[in-house]
């Protein structure tokens, strides 16, 4: 269910895991996701479940399509943005999701401003600097003052987990330098996504890093662990009240 990592009386935040959903086998959990081998009728009730823990409407959703792109758009109705990787609100009861098995979930919110959004950042979402062109948006287009923003960076496979073959290792060396490839097979995306935020502004001190790896523990959806990359989606999501 839910864990919130966040909540004044302005704003909620938090990451759900795979457990107290209503899914039939075989997830048998709270799966998130519609279009992943689940049924939409078990996915609709798992977020009906998810509205009543915020005390929000189940129909007061915003999330994505996503599609490993480092497209970034506002939203101000409940519903499914297709083909982006993040949402931008400053609109109260309306909780935005970002949707994930074992890439990042990233939350963001600026108090002074009162905005908030999220961001899909997966392998490709990384390398294209998602986080980084997320904060810049909200500097340009909110007036946020970056100094300000909280992010949030969610449960993820982490760098021991996480082998990929060389010619992405090769193409991340010439993209982000060696900081990321770790044992020289495998990527530290957390890493990445902490360097990018940092990069813009953002203060060491409002960074906030899941350390758990998905991919080892069960309580969460691995789309690397899964067999046939059959599974749920677990989610972090972020609404102002
Ligand atoms: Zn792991």
């Amino acid at each position: 269910m839910l864990q919130k990592v966040l909540e004044t009386k302005r704003v909620v935040a938090g990451f759900t895991d795979r457990w107290d959903g209503v899914s039939k086998p075989p997830y048998n959990t709270l799966n998130l996701a519609l279009r992943v081998g689940d049924s939409g009728k078990d996915v609709l009730e798992n977020r009906q479940l998810l509205a009543e823990k915020l005390t929000i409407k189940p129909s007061n959703f915003a999330w994505m399509n996503q599609v490993h792109s480092d497209k970034i758009v506002p939203v101000i109705k409940s519903g499914e943005v297709l083909k982006t990787d993040g949402l931008i609100t400053t609109q109260p009861e309306l909780a935005l999701m970002v949707l994930v098995a074992d890439c990042i979930p990233i939350l963001f919110y600026d108090p002074k401003q009162k905005i908030i959004a999220v961001a899909h950042a997966g392998r490709e979402g990384s390398f294209l600097n998602i986080a980084g062109k997320m904060i810049l948006k909200l500097q340009k287009e909110y007036n946020s003052n970056p100094q300000n923003i909280k992010v949030y960076l969610g449960p993820s496979i982490q760098k021991e987990c996480y082998r990929v073959d060389q010619k992405i290792i090769k193409r991340f060396k010439k993209q982000w330098g060696e900081k990321y490839i770790y044992n020289n097979t495998n990527l530290d995306l957390p890493l990445l996504n902490q360097d990018q935020l940092l990069k813009t502004g953002i203060k060491k001190e409002n960074i906030f890093v899941s350390k758990i790896c998905n991919h080892c523990n069960q309580n969460y959806f691995s789309y690397r662990r899964a067999e046939n990359n059959r599974t749920g989606r677990f989610g972090g999501i972020i609404m102002l009240k």
